[in-house]
């Protein structure tokens, strides 16, 4: 069968960044999770220097749930948001030590009722946590698509839908690693490098 635009797309940014992966540091699901939740809205460099922190003496569920709300926020106070991030991993590290013994779950539902775990999140955390199928949409993602005319979505969720129904699942990790990367480098959002774009002969340049 013959490759449909999405997944063209996908084997030229993956001769373009071999390398796109997830830049967060982290040990266990877990810590990946955490690391997650505290990566909105901030950059992954920064919540590597808070986790180094945090991890450095609380690194499972139980001891993080532990904490006070405000002995975790003085810990990661460098990040975006950082009271209600605190309030979140505190509760949602209560929810895993005492429905879960501890341990993340590994399936998209209950991964999206833990506390500040939206559906990027739980993509994010299917994917590279378990090695299961998860897109995560974030803001690169879900530009750099539309701009590219996989979707025409306003909502990342429709983004995500459109993407899944497009890439076959056993990609679906990579593709959000490799539009990111994407999105990052060439597909800026407020100054695409179109004359520089390998993905240039593929792209109807959506650009709003
Ligand atoms: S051609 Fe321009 S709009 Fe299209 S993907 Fe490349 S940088 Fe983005």
């Amino acid at each position: 069968m013959s490759k449909n635009k999405a997944e063209k797309i996908l084997d030229i940014l993956q001769e373009a960044y071999p390398e796109a992966g997830t830049r967060l540091h982290f040990s266990t699901v877990f810590e990946l999770l955490v690391a997650v939740v505290l990566s909105a809205q901030s950059t992954d460099e920064q919540v590597n220097l808070v986790t180094e922190k945090l991890f450095h003496r609380y690194s499972t569920p139980q001891q993080i749930a532990a904490l006070s709300v405000e002995e975790l926020e003085k810990i990661i106070k460098e990040v975006g948001l950082f009271r209600n991030k605190a309030r979140h991993i505190k509760a949602l590290s209560e929810m895993l030590a005492e429905k879960y013994h501890g341990q993340v779950p590994a399936t998209f539902e209950e991964l999206v009722k833990l506390p500040g775990v939206g559906r990027k999140s739980a993509n994010v955390v299917m994917a590279v946590g378990f090695g299961l199928p998860g897109l995560g949409v974030d803001t690169h993602v879900h530009r750099v698509s539309n701009r590219l005319g996989l979707v025409d979505a306003k909502q990342p969720h429709q983004t995500e839908a459109g993407l899944k129904a497009q890439i076959p699942r056993r990609r679906w990790g990579k593709a959000h690693h490799l539009l990111i990367s994407h999105g990052r480098a060439v597909c800026k959002a407020r100054s695409p490098q179109c004359n520089s774009c390998p993905l240039e002969p593929l792209c109807p340049k959506n650009i709003k």
